[in-house]
């Protein structure tokens, strides 16, 4: 069934295309003889084509600029990398060095965020009623948590994302798919959220700099053997941190484990990374 959100309690937008807005001297101009100062962030790159006028949850107002963007490519490196997303660490790699941990700082913030969500729980008044000044002032203050636990979680994936694209020349990563929806613990759905953000990041910044970036489906991928593609019986449980392969007898860090999965499954060679190198019984090298 469609949904629809009401008027009343979504932050409004608004889209000029073209003919309705205007940049001139620094300032915004837009359709109905409108005039806005606008705090540029960084220079425009190119015309923009569009621009869209929002309010976040904090009562902030923003636009947004299209701009027609252009590839950056940067030098080959001859390199590849296989990324698998996870709880513990938010991404494990083929390469130890790119392995990102699930940042703590989010701590902090998500213990800010949990007093001020109680806060609110204990103010609310029952539908129908007004809500009092204190429920509001808790509410633009959990409000202001999520931001900003938004942002750091976007500055860590977005470095670690320019890093790995810069000295990669192809990528195999898991095509995550959050289940916000099921019923899952709040460490969980902290790891999705970081995982969402850091696999939006790498994509865009692989577009960007034009890597090959290949997403492969997750079905089955923590249950292959990276080593001979035997796929065990039963899915690991997640307490078991590591993988035995019953087929080939090869050991491997779970997640590691599915991080050669990934380049495996997205048939890039995994010559050049790390400790791994696959061997056929020829001599000859697989490809
Ligand atoms: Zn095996």
């Amino acid at each position: 069934m469609p949904r629809f959100k009401k008027r009343d309690v979504t932050a409004p937008t608004l889209n000029y295309t073209l003919r309705g807005f205007r940049i001139k001297d620094g300032r915004l101009g837009l359709a109905g003889g409108i005039s806005l100062t606008v705090v540029w962030s960084r220079a425009l790159p190119d015309e923009p084509t569009s621009v869209r006028i929002h309010r976040d949850s904090l009562g902030h107002w923003y636009a947004s600029f299209v701009v027609l963007s252009r590839a950056e490519p940067l030098p080959a490196t001859g390199d590849v990398i296989g990324i698998d997303w996870g709880v513990t660490v938010t991404a494990a790699t083929t390469r130890d060095d790119y392995d990102l941990p699930h940042h703590e700082h989010g701590k902090r913030s998500a213990e800010k965020l949990a007093r001020y969500q109680r806060m609110m729980a204990r103010r609310r008044q029952p539908k129908g009623k007004a809500q009092s000044r204190g429920y509001l002032k808790a509410k633009k203050q959990t409000a202001k948590a999520h931001k900003k636990i938004a942002r750091q979680r976007l500055d860590t994936a977005r470095k670690w994302a320019k890093r790995v694209v810069r000295d990669h020349d192809r990528i195999a990563a898991e095509d995550f798919r959050p289940k916000f929806m099921a019923r899952t613990t709040l460490a969980r759905k902290a790891a999705d959220g970081a995982i969402s953000a850091t696999k939006t990041a790498l994509i865009e910044m692989s577009r960007k700099h034009v890597r090959d970036l290949r997403l492969v489906h997750p079905a089955h991928t923590t249950m292959d053997c990276a080593q001979c593609g035997a796929r065990a019986k039963h899915a690991l449980p997640l307490s078991e941190r590591t993988y035995t392969c019953t087929v080939c007898g090869a050991v491997s860090p779970r997640d590691k484990n599915s991080a050669h999965v990934m380049l495996v499954r997205a048939g890039l060679n995994p010559d050049g990374v790390d400790r791994v190198r696959l061997v056929l019984p020829q001599g000859g090298r697989a490809a």
